[in-house]
């Protein structure tokens, strides 16, 4: 796979209005320019990568375009990021396919992800050995929770951030500069089922906190983060003597889902001091991300070695060897048509174009 000139891809897509909104009479002010990538409120106009309307069954095409190419990365030792970003309500997690319960859990991003990978290796395993491994971790004021903690799971009435006498996860960088979760639950999968089983169950933990923590789930950010390892005998074709040397190759990449925190204003979170505090970290997570994706997109920036700011929250410490680089990026911004939400569509995508 080529590097592509820009490593950040955008995409926008709009839900359709929801029961709610209609129950409210909303109208719908985001149009798309048809046969374009092109989306309008108001007077406002952006171009992005790839739309995808209200209408229509975009969830294929999307896999398509945005997370396909981002797979058979991995398969060629290549990290990658998928991001969810918008506001609470506008579909990251539908879009991700890491709720619970409803539809998307088949059409989402993750779930065809995972079915892909393993339709992959259903045809190379043969040749390759392979190894996979997942974990599942929620940021929640810049400290890293484990979704797949054993000793928490099942404990659906209480979530705790550390479990007492364990040290709490660390991200640290190895001199090679990969990045590692130090003490978090990575667990060895082999079928898509157990994929499948692991998503559930950090969803289902995501979930059971969040509604005993005040939302947390839409403070938070969520990775799933499947990492591939392959063994390969390859032949050694530099030496044409008959028996040709067999050499083993070694390829390993990981790619992160990421459902993103609600990106509305800490305002609106709130006025009591705790919730404040929560709405500013998280703001601290999606600012550097916006900052680190806008200096990747910046070619002359690029090509000047100018500083990324991976350094300024952990969600960006976290994706550091998976965003710019030789890795692939996709953020999909997710809005809602409603007029009622026309302000924050626009902060979105005014956050989206920024990353182009
Ligand atoms: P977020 O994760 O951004 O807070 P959700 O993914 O939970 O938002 O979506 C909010 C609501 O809208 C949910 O009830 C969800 O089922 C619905 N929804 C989101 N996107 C779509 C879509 N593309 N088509 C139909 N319903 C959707
Ligand atoms: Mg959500």
């Amino acid at each position: 796979m080529e590097s592509d000139d820009c490593s950040v891809k955008v995409a926008v897509h709009i839900r359709p209005l929801i029961g709610d909104e209609r129950l409210q009479g909303c109208k719908d002010c985001v149009t798309v320019v048809s046969g374009k990538p092109q989306v309008q409120i108001g007077s406002h106009s952006f171009t992005f990568d790839h739309v995808y309307g209200s209408t229509g069954s975009p969830s294929t095409e999307m896999y398509q375009e945005c997370a396909a190419p981002l797979v058979d990365g991995l398969f060629q030792g290549y990290n990658a990021t998928v991001l969810a970003y918008g506001q609470t309500g506008s579909g990251k997690t539908y879009t991700m396919g890491t709720g619970c319960g409803d539809n998307s859990t088949q059409t989402g991003i993750v779930p065809q992800v995972m079915n892909a990978l393993f339709t992959k290796i259903e045809t190379l395993k043969d040749h390759i050995e392979f190894q996979i491994h997942v974990s599942f971790i929620e940021i929640h004021k810049e400290e890293v929770q484990d979704l797949l903690d054993p000793s928490t799971i099942n404990k659906s009435d209480t979530k705790v951030a550390h479990v007492p006498g364990k040290p709490p996860i660390q991200i640290r960088e190895s001199s090679n500069g990969v990045i590692t979760l130090a003490g978090s639950t990575e667990v060895s999968v082999s079928t898509l089922k157990e994929m499948a089983a692991c998503l559930d169950q950090g969803s289902v933990s995501r979930a059971t906190g969040s509604t005993n923590m005040n939302n947390q789930s839409s403070r938070s950010h969520a990775i799933f983060t499947i990492s591939v390892e392959q063994m390969r005998k390859v032949n050694n074709n530099t030496d044409s003597s008959e028996n040709g040397s067999l050499k083993e190759e070694y390829l390993c990449a990981k790619l992160h889902l990421v459902d993103l925190a609600g990106s509305e204003r800490a305002k609106r979170t709130g006025s009591d001091g705790m919730r404040f505090k929560e709405g500013v970290h998280i703001n601290k997570g999606l600012l550097a991300l916006g900052n680190v994706i806008s200096a990747l997109g910046d070619e002359k920036k690029r090509k000047d070695g100018a500083h990324v700011p991976y350094r300024d929250s952990k969600l960006t410490r976290l994706l550091q060897d998976s965003l710019g680089g030789n890795s692939r990026t996709v953020m999909i911004a997710c809005i809602s048509p409603a007029d009622i939400n026309a302000e924050e569509t626009l902060n979105t995508l005014k956050y989206a174009n920024r990353a182009r």
